[in-house]
């Protein structure tokens, strides 16, 4: 029997150097490979042509360079990209690119399906199938960087990373921050940490967990001023309700002078944009530094929700700039082709497995953080 090929987009730098030590190797070479990866989207071991032949053949048998299979690829009217990516029996995930004037920006999906179950968003309403690898996350940035012709700190098309695609990336914590490790690396990405930015639901404890780790920018999804509210639409706030989840972002934020996080909040009319919940909303900013995205509605088919209108979303904006509150209004992109925040569905079987994955999950996620 062959045992299975190490695939080397599951490592970051030190996990690549531990692998060569392994195989017998200088930790150096582990770093040449890892440029010809990222840097020049080498997945053929044959190409590393300043890789001895010897270390090349010994490469071919043990490892394997995989990045996920594109099913299917469109770019939207606004120039907006999105690929369908093939995972296992039958799944699929996507990742979106949103190329602006000054930045491109690559929104990636770090679970199939989800199971927070937010009543607003597409993904939540299909279920939780399964985490993501680190090679299928961090291969979502291979192949839109290949696509683009990106070159890490000379060709730059890709200047941020979004965790914000399909999945809570807090509940697949390691394989998350390692892939956010290959994001950030001069042999990798070459993004700054402030470019790659994680948006959470908030798991409380995966949030400081998060702060022992890693330097990234945080984008939390509020959606609502206050506890009642918030539950209806994030149930996970029944289990990390408001006080918590800003205690978090508190110790998160107090480690960095100069930092703040981002706060999500979807427009949903009628349901949070009346002036009463911009003013509660006020009052929890203060507590910390911070900015608000303000996200108009993306509907998708069967959701009960509708978009505020511009007016309406224009003024709740001004009510909290007038109080000194940071606030932007997320421009759509990509709707046309269902790319736009909230849309995204890959495609996700077993519907069935969502509620005990999810507890379970949850469970085994305030554990690891305890
Ligand atoms: N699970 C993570 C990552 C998702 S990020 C999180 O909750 O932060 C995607 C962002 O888009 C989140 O803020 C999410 O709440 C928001 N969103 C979800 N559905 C949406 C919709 N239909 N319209 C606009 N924004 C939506």
């Amino acid at each position: 029997m062959t045992t299975a090929k190490v695939n080397l987009l599951d490592y970051d730098r030190q996990g690549l150097r531990d692998l060569f030590a392994q195989l017998g190797e200088k930790p150096y070479r582990a770093e040449q490979v890892m440029k010809w990866i990222y840097h020049r989207h080498a997945t053929d071991f044959a190409a590393m042509t300043d890789v001895g032949k010897v270390l090349r053949d010994k490469l071919d048998a043990a490892c394997e360079i995989v990045p996920p299979k594109v099913l299917f690829e469109k770019q939207a009217a606004d120039a907006t990209y999105k690929w369908l990516l093939g995972m296992d029996a039958g799944n699929a995930i996507d990742a979106v690119f949103i190329p602006e004037s000054t930045r491109g920006t690559l929104c990636v999906s770090s679970q199939v399906g989800c199971g927070l179950a937010c009543t607003f968003c597409s993904t939540g309403t299909q279920g939780f199938n399964r985490n993501l690898s680190a090679a299928e996350i961090i291969g979502q940035v291979f192949v839109a960087g290949k696509h683009l012709g990106n070159v890490p700190h000379q060709q730059r098309k890709l200047t941020n990373v979004v965790m914000m695609g399909m999945g809570e990336p807090l509940l697949n914590f390691d394989n998350v921050v390692r892939a956010m490790s290959v994001m950030r690396d001069d042999l990798g990405f070459g993004l700054a940490n402030k470019r790659v930015t994680l948006s959470t639901a908030g798991l409380v404890p995966m949030i400081d967990k998060l702060g022992e780790v890693s330097d990234v920018s945080l984008a939390v999804s509020l959606h609502a001023p206050n506890d009642d509210l918030r539950t209806e639409l994030v149930p996970l706030n029944k289990k990390y309700p408001i006080a918590e989840l800003l205690g978090a972002c508190q110790r998160y934020v107090a480690r960095r002078p100069r930092t703040s996080i981002t706060f999500e909040y979807t427009m949903l009319k009628g349901i949070n944009d009346l002036p009463e919940h911009a003013r509660q909303l006020i009052k929890l900013m203060r507590q910390l530094p911070s900015k608000v995205n303000l996200i108009p509605f993306n509907t998708f088919t069967g959701t009960r929700y509708e978009r505020s209108d511009e007016d309406v979303i224009r003024s709740f904006q001004t009510i909290l700039l007038d109080a000194g509150v940071l606030t932007m209004v997320r421009r759509t992109r990509g709707d046309d082709i269902d790319a736009a925040c909230g849309q995204l569905k890959g495609q996700v079987l077993d519907r069935t497995r969502r509620q005990a994955d999810f507890r379970r999950r949850l469970e085994e996620g305030a554990q690891h953080a305890a």
